[in-house]
């Protein structure tokens, strides 16, 4: 009804109600029309309507009759199946709302590999665990440009939507995805991407070819295989694509969030390193080059070897993927546009991660010092520093001592075992998350708009969201914690469009809708937020005493964060519980501090920087984009570990971040749900289903988007961009007073049968219309 695409019923519909009007020019026969009468206001509806009427009128009416019959031979299926599977498809038209009801559809569909659903305009996406045959180019045309009840829900009508909405209001627009780890938000996003690039015609055909390859390149660095998904995020991403006023895309740009880089150093039982360690050595294994990188040929490394020595050579050795996989990466970059020296650099510098991690350290007792160190293994000592291009004496140094300064006075410390362990495990970690955030950012320089093709001011973006879902493992630590607070973020940012923005419009427009309750998780966020008692301030204050531990740690939680949402479970020590949105969590105090203090000691800053390799050189020169270190970079003689940022104060500037680039586009969103936990195509746990819906507050938005009015526009921007069919037959100020009419009558049609309006009310509105009408009609 707003804009009739050409070809579809509603055209057929307004043509059909034109013509009538002409007829019969009278606004009183005109909204007595069936079509109008019985509509409620939804697109579904009128469509229902309008098929009925153009059944009646086949015979008076010629052009319906062929635009009717066309659309049925363009579609196989009967008006009625499609109706029926249109019901089906948005939850929002479930007669009955309860549990049950949802979790038999979303079953049901499931069962018929129906794995998209709609709430309103709200995507629910369950995981097939399968590979489906729905995403090639036919259905990429197939969603291109109609309107959403026409097709099957599916991710790319999501994609199309935001498109549709970026063309038509030259607004920028965000699709936030959520769900929880290995619900297929990954996927997902590729899927959006994927559509976005084919609906944004790219004339330059590179340029298609590179925003397809960037996700693959930043995945390989920032993905892991984890307990739950082989192909974990351990990053969130916010991906913006840049179109063209037109609707063509021009370029792309990636923010990446808080990299769990503790994954470089160690991993949990069952889980792996970042895949491109794995890429790296085997593809060089298979190239022969390992030696050319100082790699050990016998043995993997430590830092990929967690699953097992022999089991990690034998994956190496004998599977395909991993070779393939390097490969791929090496054609990336290609297509990307990196250069074969940056390519080179950054194989180096991943096989000094790699040869840093075999560094050990042996206690040396003299007779003045008894917690000095030093590296038994000179081997691995000399070919980090060779592949790194830094002095193997120097590198030894910057391990195994420290500078203190007192007095004026600096004195070199030896470092024990553990420290100097430490302090090879924070370079590794700071290499690893430096570089990372160097590809990122230069991947956006390649991937940058052609300033030529449009003025900055005219870009519109879309943005997408891929975050870490929730998470709660057996042991869940300071990463887990950030990780779910970014989640508690992105719910309450789902919460305020869906419900608070929503029921505050109809407060505004005057219609006493009903109000939905729903939990409101803005109190938690307070929690961990505020400042100076929030739970990131109080960790930030006691990792500043040099004499605190994990135990005063969480004495200090208790005896702050003093609401329902905390607690300390008994006989468990360094322990602490959090009832977060999705169910609650409990968390491992241990190792937090020294997490949160992030120290790289200015020793190890100032040997990189002495590197010949100019990558390495830049990484710890210049200060990349938000990093936690930038103090320390800039002043590494001045800076003492008390005095740096912590990663809470640099998590927190990271959310602040992310949330800024999103609420200034028009929400989109996708909500995944992962149907089992054994990754079975096919299996529906109805259990997991229901927690995941309750937890996201589904069954709520259900409510919601049921009372409310999921489709509006504002009135101006309704009669602007009305279709020309409606603007060829009328004078645009008359053709403002009768929608004026219309939609007025509409709407209050709704309200009356929905009980929001009392039959007193009704009448005198319907007075003040019937005056409106007349005028109309003399006019
Ligand atoms: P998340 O990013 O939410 O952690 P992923 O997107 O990585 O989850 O999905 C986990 C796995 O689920 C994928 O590796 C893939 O095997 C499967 N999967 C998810 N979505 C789809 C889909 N649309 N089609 C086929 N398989 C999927
Ligand atoms: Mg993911």
């Amino acid at each position: 009804v707003i804009r009739p695409l050409p070809g579809t019923l509603l055209e057929a519909g307004a043509l059909c109600l034109i013509k009538d009007f002409e007829k019969r020019p009278s606004v009183t026969h005109l909204l007595d029309h069936p079509f109008i009468k019985g509509t409620q206001g939804k697109v579904l509806f009128l469509q229902k309507q309008l098929a009925k009427v153009l059944h009646d009128q086949k015979r008076l009416n010629p052009v319906a009759k062929t635009r009717h019959e066309r659309m049925h031979t363009r579609r196989p299926c009967q008006v009625e199946d499609a109706d029926k599977s249109c019901l089906e498809g948005d939850l929002v038209n479930l007669e009955v709302l309860d549990e049950d009801t949802v979790i038999y559809w979303l079953q049901k569909r499931y069962a018929d590999a129906l794995i998209y659903t709609y709430v309103g305009d709200i995507l629910i996406a369950l995981n097939p665990f399968q590979t489906l045959s729905i995403y090639s180019p036919q259905f990429s045309r197939l969603y291109h440009g109609v309107k959403r009840d026409s097709n099957p829900p599916h991710i790319f009508a999501s994609a199309d939507n935001a498109y549709q909405c970026l063309v038509t209001s030259s607004k920028d627009q965000c699709i936030v995805i959520s769900g929880e780890s290995g619900s297929g938000k990954t996927e997902s996003t590729h899927l959006i991407v994927q559509h976005l690039t084919f609906l944004g015609k790219a004339n330059n055909q590179t340029l298609r070819q590179k925003i397809l390859q960037v996700n693959s390149l930043v995945e390989a660095f920032g993905n892991a295989c984890t307990a739950i998904n082989d192909n974990s995020s351990r990053f969130g991403k916010y991906l913006e694509m840049m179109f063209t006023p037109t609707g063509a895309v021009m370029g792309a740009r990636i923010s990446e969030y808080l990299l769990e880089k503790s994954r470089v150093i160690k991993q949990a039982a069952g889980e792996k390193n970042f895949h491109i360690f794995y890429y790296i050595y085997a593809g060089l294994y298979h190239q022969k080059k390992l030696s050319e990188f100082r790699l050990p040929e016998e043995k993997p490394p430590r830092y990929i070897a967690s699953a097992g020595t022999e089991r990690v050579m034998q994956d190496i050795t004998s599977k395909e993927s991993y070779r393939r996989q390097f490969e791929a990466i090496q054609h990336c970059f290609r297509i990307i546009g990196f250069t074969n020296k940056e390519v080179h650099s950054v194989y180096r510098i991943l096989a000094g991660i790699l040869n840093i991690g075999n560094i050990e350290f042996a206690a040396i007792s003299s007779q003045h010092q008894t917690d000095k160190s030093e590296v038994p293994n000179a081997e691995a000592l000399k070919n980090a520093a060779c592949v790194l291009c830094i002095s193997p004496e120097e590198l030894q140094e910057a391990l195994t001592s420290h500078c203190v300064v007192t007095r004026g006075e600096t004195i070199v410390r030896a470092n024990t075992v553990d420290r100097a362990a430490d302090v090879r495990d924070a370079m590794s970690k700071a290499l690893y998350a430096r570089l990372f955030s160097w590809m990122v950012n230069r991947i956006n320089i390649l991937l940058q708009p052609d300033k030529n093709i449009c003025r900055v001011e005219d870009r519109m973006n879309v943005g997408i969201l891929d975050i870490f879902g929730f998470e709660d493992f057996q042991r869940n630590s300071f990463e887990q914690l950030c990780i779910n607070i970014a989640n508690e973020q992105i719910q309450y940012y789902f919460n305020q469009h869906v419900f608070a923005l929503e029921q505050m419009e109809y407060q505004n427009e005057g219609i006493d809708a009903v109000l939905v309750q729903y939990e409101d998780n803005r109190p938690l966020l307070d929690m961990f937020l505020q400042k100076p008692l929030g739970l990131l301030a109080l960790l930030d204050e006691e990792s500043r005493f040099p004499q605190a531990t994990d135990q005063t740690l969480v004495d200090k939680f208790e005896d702050n964060l003093r609401c329902k949402f905390f607690w300390r479970p008994k006989g468990v020590e360094l322990c602490f519980g959090i009832q977060h949105y999705a169910g609650p969590v409990l968390y491992d105090a241990s190792g937090v501090l020294e997490k949160n203090r992030d120290t790289l000691p200015a020793d190890v800053v100032v040997v990189l920087r002495t590197s010949e390799n100019k990558l390495l050189q830049q990484l710890f020169s210049i200060p990349l984009t938000k990093t936690d270190t930038l103090e320390m970079i800039r002043h590494p003689e001045e800076t003492t570990n008390m005095k740096r940022q912590t990663m809470a104060s640099y998590f927190r500037y990271s959310l602040m971040d992310l949330l800024s680039k999103m609420v200034v586009g028009q929400p989109h969103f996708v909500r995944c749900i992962k149907p089992n936990d054994d990754r079975k195509a096919l299996q529906f746990s109805q259990d997991r289903v229901l927690a995941q819906l309750r937890s996201t507050g589904i069954l709520e938005t259900v409510s919601i988007r049921r009372q409310g009015y999921s489709h509006r526009i504002l009135f101006e921007d309704f009669v602007k961009r009305s279709d020309s069919v409606f603007l060829k037959y009328y004078h645009v100020e008359q053709l403002n007073l009768l929608l004026r009419e219309v939609i007025g009558r509409v709407v209050m049609l709704q309200a009356y049968t929905k009980g929001w309006l009392g039959a007193r009310r009704y009448k005198r509105a319907r007075q003040k219309r019937q005056k409106a009408a007349t005028a109309i009609q003399s006019a």
